[in-house]
């Protein structure tokens, strides 16, 4: 276990010499992965094979490097916008081209084990950034049916493989907590069920003790931050029939982590548990550990918000209440899936003591009110850029109007736009009353009639000290 420790924390050191520098963030596209597996084609290490198509032509190829009898298999991305593991899958690329650093390790394990790599399973979802494949069906319960091209294309390899281990590879949730706690599931696990009774056969056992190993292991780097998965069984899902089926498979969830809105960090922590993972197959360390120790990991619960602040007075209609107040940012797709801009909203309010913040702010004897509009009309984008928002802030505007015909843009608007305050289109908006839940997350926070921060489309600025960000506002069209 030391050494495995020991090698855990020279992959986390050395990583900057693996990781594939023309991917750095999340939105990439099958089209990006192609010059890098045109490379692998050419170097003499790995095996480059067209295992099949896409429902829109896309390739999908897999990868080998080694020669042993050991198989692993890894597929990556069944869910279009699930990328993180497909991009620690290059950095291990890298990681296995690499002449200098790691020999002995790569030398060993490429005489015991093959390992077949299957990146982006659903390149038609990745290049619009979406869960699906380009038929709307989610991959992922099609195991057993078979009626989608990328469903059938993993099941075949699958069998043509017969693996010992497979890891089965996606992103959850950010808001995950690590069981009841403030800390985010930023790796969750899982060694699937067979059955719905959850049977422990030899099968499992194998992938729960591995498991048990890379939970000791990463939570020396992020400890308190790893959880496991729900272990319900899904009779539709490849995870949990390949374990039926005989290969011990992991599931390997990437979730959030504090200011890595683009998982890099958490991109890392995968390129380190997947290549302990192959040290422990190679060398059947795992065989050591216990199912107690994968039993003890906390389970993936949802304690979690982006924003939550404690302990506000509300005022309405005459009465005065205590509220906490916790708002979500989703993210929402743009320009095809190539970027995204933030939608928030509220939550939940009221008394949120069990819950925790990603940011998380105890503002008591601070008085929270709606968020109002400024009364001037503008006619343009670029009028409202020269605002002084700081002014319109302390006065408690959190949006102001403009005409919908625009001529920055001939006149068609996008939902948002990177200024830092809401757009309402054309009509005067009649004014809020009261907090709606699922409603918009636009507040201001002040103290004896003094406004200190300003809550625009879920983001927190405080104007007094200048600090948080509003990444976007969004544009009401009435
Ligand atoms: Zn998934």
């Amino acid at each position: 276990m030391a050494q495995d420790i020991d090698f855990a924390n020279r992959l986390y050191y050395d990583y900057e010499n693996f990781k594939e520098k023309t991917i750095n963030q999340r939105r990439f596209k099958h089209s990006d992965l192609l010059p890098i597996i045109g490379r692998l084609k050419n170097n003499t290490l790995f095996k480059v094979k067209k295992a099949g198509e896409s429902a829109e032509g896309r390739d999908i190829f897999l990868i080998s490097a080694g020669s042993g009898d050991q198989k692993i298999f890894l597929w990556s991305q069944m869910h279009g916008d699930e990328p993180t593991a497909t991009m620690a899958m290059f950095d291990i690329f890298n990681f296995f081209c690499d002449e200098s650093r790691f020999s002995e390790f790569k030398k060993k394990l490429l005489e015991n084990a093959t390992v077949y790599f299957m990146p982006m399973i659903n390149p038609d979802g990745a290049e619009i950034y979406q869960r699906r494949n380009s038929f709307n069906i989610d991959l992922n319960r099609d195991a057993v049916r078979q009626q989608m091209p990328e469903a059938r294309i993993l099941r075949e390899t699958f069998d043509s493989l017969k693996a010992e281990f497979g890891f089965n590879l996606h992103d959850q949730s950010t808001r995950y907590s690590a069981g009841n706690t403030f800390k985010s599931a930023t790796l969750s696990f899982l060694a699937p069920a067979i059955d719905g009774n959850k049977t422990i056969d030899t099968v499992r056992e194998k992938a729960m003790k591995l498991t048990a190993e890379l939970y000791k292991i990463l939570s020396s780097f992020i400890p308190g931050h790893i959880a496991k998965y729900s272990d319900d069984f899904e009779p539709r899902a490849f995870g949990d029939n390949f374990q039926r089926w005989g290969t011990s498979t992991i599931l390997i969830e990437s979730g959030g982590w504090k200011d890595d809105p683009e998982k890099q960090f958490i991109r890392k922590l995968n390129f380190i548990a997947l290549l302990c993972a192959f040290k422990s197959i190679s060398e059947k360390n795992y065989s050591g550990e216990s199912i107690e120790t994968y039993e003890s990991i906390p389970n993936n619960e949802e304690w979690l918000m982006d924003l939550l602040i404690r302990n506000l007075t509300f005022k309405i209609k005459g009465r005065e209440f205590l509220i906490d107040l916790g708002i979500n940012r989703e993210e929402v797709n743009v320009n095809g899936g190539k970027n995204f801009y933030y939608s928030s909203y509220v939550e939940d309010a009221g008394d949120l003591s069990v819950f925790f913040g990603y940011e998380d702010y105890d503002f008591a004897g601070m008085e929270v009110s709606l968020g109002r509009t400024y009364e001037k009309v503008f006619n343009s984008l670029s009028e409202i850029e020269k605002i002084n928002f700081k002014e319109l802030y302390r006065e408690g505007f959190t949006a102001v109007q403009m005409k919908s015909a625009n001529p920055d843009s001939g006149g068609s608007l996008p939902e948002y736009s990177a200024l830092p305050i809401n757009i309402i289109l054309n009509n005067k908006p009649s004014p809020r009353e009261n907090i709606e839940i699922e409603g918009p997350a636009d507040f201001v926070i002040s103290k004896e009639g003094i406004v200190k921060s300003i809550i625009i489309n879920g983001f927190l600025y405080n104007i007094e000290n200048s600090t948080g960000e509003i990444k976007n506002g969004l544009i009401f069209k009435q």
